[in-house]
């Protein structure tokens, strides 16, 4: 049976103290924490064969290149990617994206349409802004609900034989939301647009089936699921990574180089210019190891009981204000309270040894929705416990005492 409290001796860092205070971690949709099976995947790595991959015949590069593949490997099946080929090794969602809307420069034309969501990540705004800064195509942007939820009717009204590609994360990691990809991915495609879905905070919490889902894209980083900072994935169906240029040139990509003309490597290395992070690609296999072991079916339904209980208790102070109330939604609640900034809650939780997020989460425009300079953030993990929720709701007490 799943018990928090024997999970959270594979985090050695959980054992720290900050400020005196034992560490509770309340920050895991900004980075989630590492367990030892992934740190000594890393120890293993820089200790016993570490050496460039796919170019020696020795045998650390070997090791290394067989390691790396076999990372890939899991992360395929993990994702349920038909092909191996079709999972880049990227430094991370945003890398990810990035290789998207710089390859669609040559696939867009003046006047088509983009269309992105209320509830982005900067990471997913600011790459295709650019994108339509050099093609002349137009960014459309479907609106949202106070409760935080996106507008399907708008959505439906957005769509257009203009329309090219669709933007839109899986689940917010300002709010929680869990988006109704499946419906966006299929109106979609009856237009014939193609759909990118950021996973960063889905991946956690949810287990993904790039198949099943349809979806032309789909892009996740390692540190926000037990892994390494610094490594990530792009899931793309073969055909369109086929079609997208390289976006970076160098060593590992190309084919064959004369001054004339080089062509590019197959896929995967097409996409993977240069040395890439060999030890986290391992890493992230890991991590994915680990949590399976768990069952991503666990850590969910454990991570929603935290969800309620955090939600109800916190609800019960006076004056303060949950953002982000979807009844679909992972363990991310977003609140204020009244009359005091969520800087100033988070210093004194932060005195109590309680890590939580303050500020705008890299979503601003969700900030300006609900006209306000940002929020405290909690969001729990499958090593949070219901003791760890009781000290944050004293904290939170205590703050408001302090501050109005
Ligand atoms: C964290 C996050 C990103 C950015 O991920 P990086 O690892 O910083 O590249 C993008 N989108 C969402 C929804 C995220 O939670």
């Amino acid at each position: 049976m799943f018990r928090a409290e024997d999970i959270r001796k594979d985090f050695p860092i959980l054992n720290r103290e900050v400020n005196g205070n034992p560490l509770i971690y309340l920050d895991n949709a900004a980075t989630s924490q590492t367990p030892q099976q992934v740190i000594d995947t890393i120890v293993d790595y820089y200790s016993n064969y570490n050496a460039n991959i796919h170019r020696g015949v020795h045998t650390l590069s070997q090791e290394a290149t067989d390691k790396y593949e076999q990372a890939r490997l899991k992360i395929q099946a993990h994702f349920h990617a038909k092909h191996a080929h079709e999972i880049i090794l990227t430094s991370g969602t945003t890398h990810s994206i990035n290789i998207v809307a710089s390859g669609f420069t040559s696939l867009l034309n003046e006047g088509d349409e983009i269309i992105v969501s209320a509830l982005e990540h900067h990471s997913n705004i600011v790459p295709w802004q650019m994108l339509c800064e050099r093609t002349g195509a137009i960014l459309k942007v479907i609106p949202m609900n106070q409760d935080g939820e996106l507008l399907m009717e708008a959505y439906h009204g957005l769509l257009s034989e203009k329309t090219k590609l669709v933007f839109v994360n899986h689940i917010s990691n300002a709010l929680g939301t869990i988006n109704p990809i499946e419906h966006i991915i299929e109106k979609a495609h009856q237009i014939g647009a193609a759909v990118l879905i950021d996973g960063a905070q889905a991946c956690p919490h949810i287990k993904i089936d790039v198949q099943k889902l349809d979806v032309d894209f789909y892009v996740a980083s390692a540190h926000k699921m037990c892994g390494p900072t610094g490594v990530g994935m792009l899931y793309g169906k073969e055909a369109l990574l086929k079609e997208l240029p390289p976006y970076q040139g160098g060593g590992e990509m190309i084919a064959e180089v004369t001054f004339e003309k080089t062509t590019y490597a197959d896929l995967p290395h097409k996409f993977e210019a240069g040395t890439p992070n060999i030890c986290g690609g391992i890493a992230f296999g890991a991590a994915i190891d680990y949590m399976n072991a768990i069952g991503i079916d666990t850590i969910a339904a454990y991570e929603n009981e935290l969800l309620e209980y955090a939600t109800k208790k916190l609800l019960e102070i006076e004056g303060l204000k949950i953002y982000g109330t979807s009844k679909r939604k992972t363990s991310v609640i977003s609140f204020n309270l009244e009359g005091v900034h969520p800087y100033d809650v988070g210093t004194i939780l932060d005195k109590l040894g309680i890590a939580v997020r303050t500020g705008h989460h890299c979503a601003q425009p969700i900030m300006n929705f609900y006209n306000i300079p940002g929020t405290v953030r909690a969001s729990f993990s499958f090593y949070n416990t219901k003791n760890e929720i009781d000290a944050l709701i004293d904290g939170v007490k205590k703050a408001q005492r302090m501050l109005s």
